[in-house]
């Protein structure tokens, strides 16, 4: 991808109308830009405040035609997006990030192969795509995370099996597809890193996140992040930069870590987007990672993010509407309260159903320093009935 700045008052395209998709139309109009969103929900969240929706699938000709006719550029807010739908795209209009390395974030396997290539140390693991792979697993994966090698999201797609017979059984259970089985690792902390990528090579990074995950969802992120050292972070951070110039990736690229008992610093996984634990760059940063997926996507300059304010991120999951447990009445979270503390951001996705596991939105507390911004996350989340952390 490379040729002109495409300057405000063009239209931006983005294939996916999920909360990601909306945030990205959101920073786009702020700076001028019209937008679209491809999604076949007619209700969907980016698809309710971009300037057109298009109500069509990701495969769909005609839809991916008047995507195209509307936009003068493409990015995608959702990393299940078929490839060759960014394919037909790509051969018209300007597309990023790119078909290729949407395709390896698409594939544990290859993102797994892509980790190793750039010399980035990653989970022990195994491919398992036929019942004589499955026998070959070698004893010392085990107990593990078996996880299917496409599609999987929010801890959807995965198992935990402690030895073989609950391996074979959990393989069954996801229906034979092709697997990954993970060794099990003793997680310390969990972080994750932002890099944005422009077509010139240019790339800028947020600062290393600190996540942690309840049930297999993303529940809270701190920033800076409170548990990892310098060299941690350093080290993270070169990876994510190392993994984004090896893909030659233009956009927004996430990667996340593990580091582990021992301090070891290992990759689990990539989007090729925004991602969950960067919303916080919204109200904590000078530029958030949706302004740098639009600068990415236009060829505007990427200046290096300031964090201005510490951060916290809670998760807002449609769980928070059922107090009492499913079969209760629904109740609307304490909005008013929240909103009484110092220095929140609530930011909701439009989304009119509440189920539990479902993001219907996060807030951001914003603070002069980590102990302020902490103190106040803890005291939103015990009005949201939320654990501690
Ligand atoms: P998402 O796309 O929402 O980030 P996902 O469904 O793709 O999640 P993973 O990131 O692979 O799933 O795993 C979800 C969580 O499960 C991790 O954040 C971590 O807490 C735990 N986990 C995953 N793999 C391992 C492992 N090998 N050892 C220990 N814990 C793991
Ligand atoms: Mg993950």
């Amino acid at each position: 991808m490379s040729g002109k700045t495409i300057l405000p008052g063009a239209t931006l395209g983005v294939m996916g109308g999920g909360q990601l998709g909306r945030m990205f139309v959101q920073a786009a109009q702020s700076l001028g830009y019209f937008t679209a969103v491809l999604d076949a929900d007619a209700t969907s969240p980016a698809g309710l405040v971009a300037h057109y929706h298009i109500a069509a699938d990701y495969l769909d000709e005609q839809g991916l035609a008047q995507l195209m006719q509307r936009c003068e550029a493409i990015t995608t807010e959702f990393e299940n997006v078929p490839a060759g739908a960014l394919v037909t795209l790509g051969a018209h209009r300007r597309v990023a990030p790119g078909a290729d390395a949407v395709a390896i974030c698409q594939n544990r396997a290859a993102e797994k192969a892509e980790f190793q290539r750039c010399g980035v140390p990653c989970a022990p693991h195994a491919l398992i795509n036929t019942p004589e792979r499955l026998a070959a697993v070698p004893d010392t994966l085990l107990p593990g995370i078996l996880k299917t090698v496409r599609l999987g999201y929010d801890g959807k797609g995965q198992a935990r099996v402690t030895d073989r017979a609950a391996l074979a059984a959990a393989w069954d259970q996801l229906g034979q597809v092709p697997c990954v089985l993970e060794q099990l690792l003793p997680l310390a902390l969990e972080l994750s890193v932002l890099v944005a990528r422009g077509a010139s090579g240019a790339a800028v990074l947020l600062p290393v996140q600190q996540n942690l995950h309840r049930d297999g969802i993303l529940a809270v992120t701190q920033v800076p992040a409170p548990d990892a050292t310098p060299a941690q972070q350093q080290a993270a951070s070169e990876a994510a930069l190392a993994l984004a110039s090896a893909m030659d990736y233009v956009g927004v690229l996430c990667v996340e870590f593990f580091v582990l008992a021992d301090g070891r610093l290992v990759a689990n996984e990539m989007a090729p987007r925004p991602h969950n634990s960067g919303h916080w760059s919204i109200d904590g940063s000078d530029v958030s990672q949706f302004e740098l997926q639009v600068r990415t996507l236009t060829g505007l300059p990427l200046t290096t993010p300031r964090q201005h304010s510490a951060a916290v991120m809670l998760n807002l999951l449609g769980d928070l509407w059922w107090p009492q447990g499913a079969g209760s009445a629904e109740q609307t979270p304490p909005w008013a309260e929240l909103l009484a503390l110092p220095g929140v951001h609530l930011h909701l996705y439009g989304k009119a159903n509440a189920r539990p596991g479902r993001k219907m939105g996060h807030l951001t507390v914003t603070a002069a320093d980590p102990a302020q911004a902490r103190s106040v996350a803890l005291q939103a989340a015990a009005l949201l009935g939320l654990p501690a952390f």
